[in-house]
């Protein structure tokens, strides 16, 4: 106990993730806190590639 994490940055863009195949925005991430997820069943909505290694 006792650790402080303060690597929070507003606006870090590296924290999205892409679909690898259409470059669709998948999932909007500030730090921990998913701003918005839009993976459907463990695939891209938009050209159904489906999406590894994130959950
Ligand atoms: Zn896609």
């Amino acid at each position: 106990m006792g650790y402080v994490y303060v690597g929070n940055v507003p606006g870090h863009r590296s924290e999205n993730t892409f679909c690898p195949r259409c470059g669709a925005l998948l999932v909007r991430r500030r730090s921990w806190i998913v701003l918005e997820n839009r993976i459907s069943g463990g695939k891209c909505p938009e050209c159904g590639k489906e999406i590894y290694g994130i959950w």
